[in-house]
């Protein structure tokens, strides 16, 4: 992205420049000199009030480039250009002093002139170095105060600060940033140091900035000045997979962003909402989660007219695969059943661990009652199906009931009820099947 001068910047260029020609003539040309003899101080005598007037007009001059040097440091070129007229005013003023001392007396214009071409040297290496806080010191001790502040709290500051500024297209359309100011934090967030930084444009160093959308967004804050703050998965080169919190600000023509790297916090969240809707062990939905996709199938099964299935599935016998093999072995046990019967349902099904070798699963919409009854079928047969856990090969059997809503009951308590007698039914009667609960039972 290349830099480009806005219209005002364009003026204030020419205008420098205008005022540089005007001072070089000025001083140069000797337009005022008046060569009295004598010797001492030039300055102080022949005509003074004009000799005043240059005097102003140079100072002038150079406070207007000091500032003209300020709005232009974004752009290297014009930024040295000026520091370089800068020095030129001042050692023209310094010429025309010695000048007119008169040319037999002066023994540093017309000796050793060397001398001059060195202190102009040292003039503009003394320009270049000061300019900068020329403007500073404009703003006055009130401004370098506020700034000092800003310094102590951007500093010490336990979140990434970043101030970007704007970098405007042709028409003045701010298109990027550059890095203007980071704190410490950044600089570590980032794996790099201020001084490498400051001065580059965001989307060439950072071109996960342009891909993740923040970029744009940035430009919006710039455009309606409306802050904003958002969640960002971060996964580039500089940062890897961290979770950091967003909030950009609106400053001048660019923006102030702070950021916080929420990771871990966002880790504990995710874990405890996981643990309150799904079963740990099989990674399953729970009872809660159960609760909430019955009752929202029920709802939409009222308004849509449709029927809902529940399975009550248990596994046979299950406490003698614990106590011949260990609870451990049951678990995986668990794990493999849970999967299977997984496996086996739509995306729109649920499948929950209600507690101990008892299982879930909820079908809403469904077609037909044939095409349920095969489906409790095949989930038999699915666990009928031998199980390798490490050396054993397990075979094990479950007992399903199904209920039907709204047949066995309206809501999703008396569901689960009606489906858990259904499955009592195939208990006593030897288990392995599946029983359709029907209101005759109760
Ligand atoms: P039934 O055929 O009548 O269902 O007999 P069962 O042996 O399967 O007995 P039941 O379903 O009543 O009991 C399930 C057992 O599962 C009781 C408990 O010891 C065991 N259990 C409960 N939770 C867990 C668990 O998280 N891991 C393991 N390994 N066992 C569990
Ligand atoms: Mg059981």
């Amino acid at each position: 992205m290349k830099s480009t001068l806005t219209a005002s910047q364009i003026v204030r260029t020419i205008l420098s420049f205008a005022l540089f020609a005007l001072i070089a003539v000025f001083t140069l040309a000797h337009p005022l000199a008046l060569h009295l003899p004598g010797s001492g101080y030039a300055f102080l005598r022949g005509n003074f009030g004009l000799k005043l007037a240059t005097a102003f007009l140079c100072i002038a001059a150079l406070i207007l480039l000091g500032r003209i040097t300020y709005s232009l440091r974004d752009f290297s070129p014009l930024l040295y250009a000026s520091y370089v007229l800068f020095a030129f005013i001042v050692f023209f003023v310094l010429e025309r002093l010695t000048c007119d001392v008169g040319p037999s007396s002066h023994w540093i214009t017309y000796r050793i002139q060397w001398i001059q071409i060195l202190s102009a040297i040292s003039v503009a290496i003394i320009a270049a170095t000061v300019s900068p806080n020329l403007q500073r010191r404009f703003e006055g001790p009130h401004a370098r105060l506020e700034h000092d502040k800003f310094l102590a709290a951007a500093e010490s500051s336990l979140d990434d600060f970043y101030i970007f500024s704007g970098i405007p297209d042709s028409s003045g359309n701010i298109v990027d940033f550059r890095f203007a100011y980071l704190n410490p934090n950044a600089e570590r967030r980032l794996h790099t140091s201020r001084e490498t930084l400051i001065g580059k444009v965001l989307s060439e160093v950072r071109p996960f900035a342009v891909s993740s959308g923040i970029l744009e967004r940035y430009l919006e804050v710039v455009r309606t000045g409306v802050p904003f703050t958002t969640e960002v998965f971060i996964d580039d080169e500089m940062i890897k997979a961290t979770w950091i919190h967003v909030q950009a600000v609106k400053l001048g023509d660019g923006v102030a962003v702070t950021s916080r790297d929420f990771t871990e916090r966002k880790r504990i969240t995710d874990r405890v909402n996981f643990l309150a809707h799904y079963d740990p062990l099989t990674e399953l939905a729970n009872r809660t989660l159960l609760q909430y996709r019955l009752d929202a199938a029920i709802v939409q099964a009222q308004r849509e007219n449709q029927k809902v299935a529940v399975f009550m599935i248990d596994i046979d016998h299950f406490k003698q695969i614990n106590d011949s093999l260990g609870h451990s072995v049951g678990d995986l046990l668990l794990q493999a059943v849970g999967k299977r019967l997984l496996s086996s349902v739509r995306e729109t099904d649920t499948v929950a661990r209600m507690g101990g070798d008892e299982f879930v699963i909820v079908i809403p919409n469904f077609k037909s009652l044939s095409d349920v009854e095969r489906f409790g079928m095949q989930m038999v047969k699915a666990v009928d199906q031998s199980i390798s856990i490490g050396d054993h090969e397990l075979n094990v059997t479950a007992s399903i009931g199904l209920s039907i809503y709204p047949d066995a009951g309206l809501e999703a308590e008396q569901l689960l009820k009606n489906a858990d007698a259904a499955m009592y039914v195939v208990k006593d009667t030897g288990r392995n099947g599946l029983h359709l609960f029907s209101q005759t039972m109760s």
